[in-house]
C-alpha cells in the first residue's frame, strides 16, 4: 500500500504508547507521515517513537494527559515546534476499567437476596467508576480536538479518525459506562463531521471489533491464561471466530486518511470485526 499524499504530514496519534495506536503511529510513519506519538505512559510512548525512528521513520513522543487542556496545549506547543503542525489526529487513547464493569452479564436473584463481596451488580457501581471510564472516552476525545483542530482549519486536506467499537452499535454485556462512551463517541463523530465540514476536515471513525489488548485483557484472559467464559462467547459471534490482529485496522486508517480514497466520505463509523455485527446470533 503506498499513500503518496500522507507523506510529510503530521499525524498526532493519543494513546500511541498502547497496542493498536501503536501500530497506527507505525503504520502512518510508514507512510512518510512524521508522527507524534501521545501517551499518559510517557516511557511507552517514547518506546513507539524509538521503533519508528529505528525502522528510518520520523516521530517523537510527548507525555500528556488527553483530560487535561494544559497538558494537551503544551503537547501541541512541542509539536509545532519539532514537527509542524497537525494534519491527522488520531483520538485512540481510551478503554474500559474495571471500575466501570458488573461481575455479571444480568442481574440475578441471588445476588440481591445474598451479598457476596465479589459480586459487583448494577446497584454497587459508583459514579466515580462510570465518570472515569466516560470521560476518558468521550472528553479525552473532545479535549484533543478542541487542541489540535486549531491546527487543521488552516489546511486543505487535514482529517481525524475516532476510535469507537462493537459497542457503539449496541451495548456489550458487563460494560456500561464504556458502551455508552463509545456511542456517545460515535454521535460525537458524526457531529463533528457536520461542524467541520466548510472547514474541509473529515472526521471518520474506526469500530474494532475484538483485539486482545491490555485494556480488555482482565475481561478476556484468566490469569493463568486461559480464556474466560467471555472470551468464548466473543469467538462465537464472531463469524469469522478469532480474534484480529491490529494489523488488520492500518488498511481502513489509510483509506480514510488519505484523500484520494476518502475524499468525499465523512461522518462514518467501519466495523472491522470479522462480521461480529452483522451477526444476529441465528
Ligand atoms: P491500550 O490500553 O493498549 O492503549 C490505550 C493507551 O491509552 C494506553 O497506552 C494508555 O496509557 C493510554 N491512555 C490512557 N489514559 C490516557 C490519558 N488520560 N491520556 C493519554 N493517554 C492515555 O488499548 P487498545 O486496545 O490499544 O485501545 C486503543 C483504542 O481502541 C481505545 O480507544 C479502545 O477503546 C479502542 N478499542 C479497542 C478494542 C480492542 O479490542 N482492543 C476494541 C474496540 C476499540
Amino acid at each position: 500500500m503506498t499513500h503518496e499524499n500522507l507523506k510529510g504530514r503530521v499525524a498526532v496519534v493519543t494513546g500511541g504508547g498502547g497496542v493498536l495506536c501503536g501500530q497506527f503511529a507505525q503504520t502512518l510513519a510508514k507512510q512518510g507521515c512524521k508522527v507524534a506519538v501521545l501517551d499518559l505512559n510517557e516511557a511507552a510512548a517514547q518506546a513507539c517513537a524509538d521503533e519508528i525512528v529505528a525502522n528510518g521513520g520520523e516521530a517523537i513522543a510527548v507525555g500528556c494527559n488527553v483530560l487535561d487542556s494544559e497538558s494537551m496545549q503544551n503537547a501541541r506547543k512541542i509539536i509545532n515546534e519539532k514537527l509542524g503542525t497537525c494534519d491527522i489526529l488520531l483520538n485512540g487513547a481510551g478503554g474500559n476499567n474495571p471500575k466501570g464493569t458488573t461481575t455479571k452479564d444480568t442481574l440475578e436473584q441471588i445476588d440481591l437476596v445474598q451479598k457476596d463481596e465479589n459480586v459487583k451488580t448494577f446497584f454497587d457501581l459508583d459514579a466515580d467508576g462510570i465518570s472515569f471510564v466516560f470521560n476518558l472516552n468521550f472528553l479525552g476525545t473532545l479535549i484533543p480536538t478542541q487542541v489540535f483542530a486549531r491546527d487543521m482549519v488552516e489546511k486543505e486536506h487535514a482529517c481525524i479518525v475516532m476510535i469507537t467499537s462493537m459497542n457503539a452499535f449496541r451495548p456489550l454485556t458487563r460494560i456500561p459506562a464504556y458502551s455508552a462512551a463509545k456511542a456517545a463517541v460515535k454521535n460525537f463523530t458524526e457531529w463533528m463531521a457536520v461542524h467541520f465540514a466548510p472547514m474541509g476536515i473529515r472526521v471518520n471513525a474506526i469500530a474494532p471489533g475484538f483485539f486482545s489488548t491490555k485494556q480488555n485483557a482482565t475481561l478476556l484472559w484468566n490469569e493463568d491464561g486461559t480464556p474466560t467464559a467471555r472470551t468464548g462467547k466473543i469467538l462465537a459471534a464472531t463469524p469469522m471466530n478469532r480474534f484480529g490482529e491490529p494489523e488488520e485496522l492500518d488498511g481502513t486508517l489509510l483509506f480514510l486518511c488519505d484523500e484520494a480514497y476518502s475524499g468525499f466520505i465523512t461522518g462514518v463509523n467501519i466495523p472491522v470485526d470479522g462480521g461480529f455485527n452483522a451477526y444476529s446470533g441465528v
